[in-house]
C-alpha cells in the first residue's frame, strides 16, 4: 500500500485554504486542513472537508460535450473551442459586443480572472464582466 499526503489549495472559493490531499494506493481518500497555512491554521468549512469527492466521481464530466440535434455529444477540445469561438463571434456580428457577457469564477485563480476580463473587454470589446461571488 502506498500512502501520500499532497499539499494544495482548496478549489472552492477565494478565501484559498490550505490542505493536505491523501491517497492511497493512487486514490483519493481524504484530507488534512494544513495548520501550517496563515489562512486556515488547521481549519475548513464544510465544504472544504468534501474537497476531493467530485475529483473520482462517475458523474464528473471528462470530455467537453456540444448538442447537436437536441442531444449531448462527446467533442474534442479544439471542436470545443472553436465552436464557441464562432458562436460568440455570430452574436457578436449581429448584436454588438455589448450583448455578450462574461462571468469569471471563485475557483480559478487571480491571474485566470485577469485574463477573462482582458478577453472580455479588448478581445471582445464589452464591459460587461461579473464574477460568482456576486450571484
Ligand atoms: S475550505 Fe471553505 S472557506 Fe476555505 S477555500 Fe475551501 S470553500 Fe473556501
Amino acid at each position: 500500500m502506498s500512502y501520500q499526503a499532497t499539499k494544495t489549495t482548496c478549489p472552492y472559493c477565494g478565501c484559498g485554504c490550505n490542505f493536505y490531499l491523501e491517497s492511497v494506493d493512487g486514490r483519493l481518500v481524504g484530507i488534512v486542513p494544513d495548520k501550517s497555512s496563515p489562512v486556515n491554521q488547521g481549519k475548513l468549512c464544510v465544504k472544504g472537508w468534501t474537497a476531493f469527492e467530485f475529483v473520482q466521481s462517475p458523474r464528473r464530466l471528462q470530455t467537453p460535450l456540444i448538442r447537436k440535434n437536441g442531444e449531448l455529444v462527446p467533442a474534442s477540445w479544439d471542436e470545443a473551442l472553436d465552436f464557441v469561438a464562432g458562436g460568440l463571434k455570430k452574436i457578436v456580428k449581429e448584436s454588438g459586443p455589448r450583448s455578450v457577457g462574461v462571468f469569471a469564477s471563485a475557483k480559478i485563480t487571480n491571474e485566470d480572472n485577469y485574463v477573462l476580463q482582458k478577453f472580455a473587454r479588448a478581445g471582445i470589446g464589452t464591459n460587461n464582466v461579473d464574477h460568482c461571488a456576486r450571484l
